[in-house]
């Protein structure tokens, strides 16, 4: 589901200065949970988003029923990963890929659609819900296959009457008492999503690839962060240090709007096919 609606004029000066800016460049990407929110994911931290309670990596590894209300909680959301499809905002991004002009994307979202968009070169931050592995002896399961087994260890869960959401949009405790939380096929050993937990930090190797990959471009765009996550600021600041031009596009204020050569305050799926569509190829 895409939803483009017209830029107002703001905007549209927006991104004529933007197209001044990156014009001849090898440009980097670094998107947030705003460029997904056109393909039906919601972001937390937007306006009027949902309080959420996060799972913490220390609450999830210590306790058996933290656990399980984790991965009901999860593999709903994963259902809902997987029906969503990338929105014009993922295609203009490897678009600009494919045409020489972006040389990847560095992105904090878990849902995987720049990779579904057809982008190549893609550093995710936090992680992919696409994966998951067992803490124990390090086997790696593609989530399809592992959603698989949730529903065929728990099959009142594919009924939605049998999964009300609360509030904070967690599942209540009391539906969650019977259900199997699944297992390492190898080992039995314990399993977690591939995704970085509230509390964890970004593996230091992941965080390397991005900074390489914005050492290895002239130009910077972010696009639906608020820039609250500090990796984000880290490698806006990287950027900087190189003198850098770097445009922000965001729906709202971000941490560092006045760090930004260019700021568009708008949707994210507009104004990246705007620039996709004006920004000759480089090949
Ligand atoms: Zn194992």
């Amino acid at each position: 589901m895409t939803t483009v609606t017209e830029l107002d004029a703001a905007a549209i000066d927006g991104v004529s200065e933007a197209l001044a800016a990156l014009a001849g460049r090898r440009v980097a990407v670094l998107t947030g949970a705003g460029v997904s929110t056109d393909s039906g994911i919601p972001d937390y931290r937007g306006k009027g988003a949902p309080t959420r309670t996060p799972m913490t990596v220390e609450h999830f590894l210590a306790s058996d029923v933290a656990r399980r209300r984790y991965w009901v909680g999860s593999h709903l959301g994963w259902r809902a990963f997987a029906a969503a499809e990338p929105n014009a905002g993922h295609l203009a991004i490897a678009q600009l890929e494919a045409r020489g002009i972006a040389t990847g994307v560095i992105t904090q979202n878990v849902d995987g659609l720049h990779v579904r968009a057809g982008s190549r070169r893609v550093v995710e931050l936090h992680g992919t819900m696409r994966r998951v592995f067992c803490t124990h002896c390090g086997q790696v399961f593609d989530r399809r296959d592992l959603a698989v087994r949730v529903e065929a260890d728990n099959p009142w869960i594919s009924v939605p009457e049998n999964v009300p959401l609360g509030p904070d949009g967690d599942v209540r405790p009391e539906t969650t008492d019977g259900f199997v939380v699944p297992v390492c096929s190898v080992c039995d050993g314990m399993l977690k999503p591939d995704v970085v937990f509230f509390g964890e930090y970004i593996p230091a190797g992941k965080f390397r690839e991005a900074e390489q990959l914005v050492q290895g471009s002239e130009a910077l765009v972010i696009a639906g962060s608020s820039l609250v996550v500090n990796s984000g600021i880290r490698l806006l600041e990287r950027a900087r240090r190189r003198r850098l031009p770097v445009v922000i596009v965001n729906r709202g204020e971000t941490r560092a709007d006045a760090r930004a050569t260019v700021k568009i305050d708008a949707g994210t799926s507009e104004v990246l096919r705007a620039l996709a569509e004006a920004l000759p190829a480089r090949l």
